[in-house]
């Protein structure tokens, strides 16, 4: 799954991983549980993380490569997060086969207003929106009755520096999947179209995919 920061990839991953009845695979989530486990790889994580840098491919790689050994990875996975440049795309590559990528486009204009009304949950993490998903009191999680926040990433300066850095990386790995011709777009072009519509529009690209899939 691809797009920009705040494009709904992780919405629509977990909701194909059902769909299809294979795990979604979050490098975010990975990172995440890693430096939360607080193993020797997740520390060296962290060190990473804590000075605002990208973690090294190499660590992200061996911990892909971990996850997509696990049994139920045999059927296959969604990938969201990953990769992000063609380097990245290059070692993935070297550790599985990817069938089809689904590339959310997204304007910037859109991403901005729909990521600057995020809020997040202090307590749970559970994703809110000032526009699109409101909680039912105003700043208080509906699941936990924690209180919501903007992260600091989401704020507008932020994220058209996310912006900026996404289409430079990422960009050249999109021109390289459509020369391999297996990328699909979905447009969203406006910023109150219900998840549900984006994705009966990916669920109808993969049926298709399996179907040829099935055939060749
Ligand atoms: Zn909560």
């Amino acid at each position: 799954m691809l797009g920009p920061p705040g494009a709904g990839k992780g919405t629509q991953a977990s909701k194909m991983a059902v769909a299809l009845g294979v795990p979604h695979v979050s490098t975010g989530d990975m990172v995440r549980e890693e430096i939360k486990a607080q193993t020797d790889l997740g520390e060296a994580i962290k060190k990473f993380s804590d000075k605002g840098v990208l973690v090294p491919n190499d660590i992200i790689i061996r911990l892909l490569a971990k996850r997509l050994r696990k049994p139920d990875c045999r059927k296959g996975f969604i990938l969201d997060g990953f990769p992000r440049t063609i380097q990245q795309a290059e070692s993935l590559d070297g550790i599985s086969k990817i069938d089809l990528a689904v590339n959310l486009k997204v304007p910037d204009e859109i991403i901005i207003q729909r990521l600057s009304n995020r809020l997040t949950c202090r307590k749970c993490g559970s994703i809110y929106n000032r526009l699109t998903l409101k909680p039912r009191r105003a700043n208080i999680c509906d699941k936990c009755n924690g209180e919501l926040y903007q992260r600091e990433d989401d704020k507008p300066e932020v994220i058209q520096e996310r912006l900026n850095v996404y289409r430079k990386n990422t960009e050249p790995l999109i021109e390289c999947y459509k020369r391999r011709s297996f990328l699909k777009d979905v447009q969203c072009d406006d910023l109150m179209t219900p998840p549900e519509v984006t994705f009966k529009k990916i669920k109808s690209i993969t049926d298709s995919a399996r179907k040829d899939k099935a055939r060749a």
